[in-house]
């Protein structure tokens, strides 16, 4: 019997980025659940907007760590929602 392996098919879409985020590479966009991993994973670079609900890139990564815990947010994001396109 085939095996059918499913793959969540979302991307962060930058059309609908946050207006909060620093302009640049990272960004969050308008599916963001407020879950707080990525603020946890790189809290250089995300930040709470406590009024509505979600995280935004507060700060473009600048140092090679920096960029290491951009990207590892990126992947661990549950909803898929933080992409690293903004810049095309
Ligand atoms: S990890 Fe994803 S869903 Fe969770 S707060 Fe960050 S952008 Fe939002």
């Amino acid at each position: 019997m085939p095996v059918k392996i499913l793959v969540n098919p979302r991307m962060a879409e930058r059309t609908q980025k946050l207006s909060e985020n620093a302009s640049g590479k990272f960004y969050v966009d308008t599916t963001c659940i407020d879950c707080d991993l990525c603020r946890q994973t790189a809290p250089a670079n995300f930040a709470r907007n406590a009024e509505k609900g979600y995280s935004y890139v507060s700060k473009q990564p600048v140092t090679p760590e920096e960029a290491k815990f951009c990207q590892q947010a990126k992947e661990e994001c549950p909803v898929d929602s933080i992409g690293d396109d903004g810049e095309g």
